[in-house]
């Protein structure tokens, strides 16, 4: 079974998603990993990425805690706005869930990765919400977060290569003021209905 996870960023997509895994007991996709660490590479469509044990690795090396810098954020959002990217990705992603049961979670995995996946969520908070989360996270101002969280968030809905939007068929959850229990416990409601 596959569970679906997108929505833009701060959503609590991440959170959420690897609490659902561990109580289906599922494997957990962080795609947004492998874009950012795409961001990272000379070469973003030839790049040798390697997710294992919830560490990425970038052409051999260890990029976990790189990844989460803000320039690499606003890196990964660029690199993703390029078809030849997305398409390098989607294919990596396929493969990788290709064997058992996942939850994936990202921008496009309802829509374009696996459109077939069982349950599909688009994931949403407030802005404020999502900036508030994200501040906390990183230990940095919400101001700052908000005004480049905005603009990763324009990006990602504009492009032409698979802009955010909802899948056909997602369950609209809104996350703000819901604990990650609650969002968890609907979600593994939703498959539950599928198993
Ligand atoms: O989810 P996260 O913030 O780690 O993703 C980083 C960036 O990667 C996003 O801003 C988005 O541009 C891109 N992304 C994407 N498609 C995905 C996952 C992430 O375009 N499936």
């Amino acid at each position: 079974m596959i569970v679906a996870i997108d929505g833009p960023a701060g959503a609590g997509k991440s959170t959420v998603a690897r609490a659902t895994a561990r109580a289906l007991g599922f494997q957990y996709l962080d795609t947004g990993a492998m874009y950012r660490a795409a961001g990272l590479a000379d070469d973003p469509v030839a790049a040798d990425l390697r997710l294992a044990d919830g560490r990425v690795f970038l052409d051999g090396a260890d990029v976990t805690e790189e990844i989460r810098t803000p320039t690499a954020s606003e890196r990964a959002s660029v690199v993703a706005a390029d078809p030849a990217v997305r398409e390098a990705m989607v294919a990596k992603q396929r493969v990788i869930m290709s064997l058992g049961d996942w939850v994936a979670e990202g921008r496009d995995i309802g829509t374009v990765v696996a459109p077939q996946a069982e349950v599909k969520v688009f994931l949403t908070a407030s802005p404020q919400e999502r900036a508030r989360r994200r501040a906390a996270e990183l230990g940095v101002d919400v101001t700052s977060v908000l005004q480049d969280q905005t603009i990763r968030d324009e990006r990602d809905r504009t492009r032409a290569a698979s802009p955010l939007v909802a899948a056909e068929g997602s369950v609209e959850l809104d996350t703000t003021g819901l604990t990650i229990d609650d969002v968890v416990a609907r979600i593994a409601t939703l498959a539950g209905a599928h198993a």
